[in-house]
């Protein structure tokens, strides 16, 4: 069965970050649906639905190709500051976050090293911060 499925995919596209991205308002359309009792929402998810597995089952991996890279040039600002989030609070323990009052340039300090001059890396201007 797995051999199967594989050779069915081999020339096929398969899934992408789109693709998953698009799963979120499959799921909305889904709880929205079932708490409203709409099956307006239904027939949208579905359609949703549907259309991720045309994409994944597609034989021109190129325009999927293209609209990954479409989706990701328009989210790049978005993933960008959730990644920043993350990292936050993974180094939250050992740095402080602060941002350069020149340029607004994010930047993490270590924690406990009293007060410190910052150079930024963007503007090159300096500025004091108490760790
Ligand atoms: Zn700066």
């Amino acid at each position: 069965m797995k051999e199967k499925f594989r050779k069915f995919m081999v020339g096929r596209y398969g899934a992408d970050a789109f693709g998953r991205f698009l799963l979120l308002p499959v799921l909305i359309l889904l709880i929205i649906g079932y708490v409203k009792l709409n099956r307006y929402c239904h027939i949208g998810a579905l359609v949703i639905l549907i259309y991720i597995y045309y994409r994944m089952f597609s034989r021109n991996i190129s325009a999927r190709y293209r609209e990954n890279q479409k989706f990701l040039d328009l989210t790049k600002p978005i993933r960008r500051q959730i990644n920043y989030i993350g990292i936050r609070i993974r180094d939250r323990k050992d740095y402080k976050f602060t941002r350069c009052p020149y340029c607004n340039l994010e930047m993490r300090v270590p924690k406990n090293k009293g007060k410190v001059i910052i150079k930024c890396k963007k503007c090159k201007n300096t500025f004091e911060f108490r760790t």
